[in-house]
């Protein structure tokens, strides 16, 4: 009985240790737009499900149609493979993911970056469209859309009508 339960205690460790190592490893894996940016802080890391069989990857891309999630794909394959695991790596797309689920360290990275992130909603997604964007260069809040997609779908271009920077913008959604 006690063996058991000290073999279950030995167990679920051990998991916990794997789990672990996965989350550090997805940690390694940029966003192949935005390389200063992991996969972790971006928020597109849904869950992870570590059991005898090997790893589950679940990820929630920002866009439905995102060109770069077959990338992400294969690089979080690769990245849990390096640690001898049995990886399996599936898309949800529901619930979807949110610009809130970016993380506070991401959104600093973004705005060095030169892309101006976008604020937390909370679900409230007009009052975000509607809040000034500040420019990433200034932090005059006077910019205006020059082009609804930037060089991807997930930005659009802004220029600042105080510095005249020209900066891409991570859209609310
Ligand atoms: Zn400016």
């Amino acid at each position: 009985m006690v063996t058991a339960v000290t073999g279950q205690d030995a167990g679920t460790q051990a998991t916990g240790v794997r789990e672990a190592a996965v989350w550090r490893a997805l940690r390694t894996v940029p966003d192949p737009e935005i390389p200063v940016v992991d996969i972790v802080e971006l928020g597109i890391v849904r869950s992870v499900i570590v059991d005898d069989t090997g790893v589950a990857v679940t990820l929630t891309p920002t866009f439905a149609a995102c060109p770069a999630l077959r990338v992400i794909q294969d690089d979080v394959a690769a990245a849990v493979a390096a640690l001898g695991e049995e990886v399996r790596v599936t898309t949800s797309l529901h619930p979807p993911w949110s610009s809130d689920d970016m993380s506070d360290e991401a959104r600093e990275k973004l705005r060095r970056f030169g892309i101006a992130p976008s604020d937390r909603h909370g679900g409230l997604i007009q009052i975000a469209l509607d809040a000034p964007v500040r420019c990433p260069r200034c932090e005059h809040p006077d910019t205006t859309v020059r082009n609804a997609f930037g060089s991807t779908l997930c930005r659009e271009i802004r220029t600042c009508r105080s510095c005249g920077e020209t900066f891409e913008r991570f859209k609310p959604i």
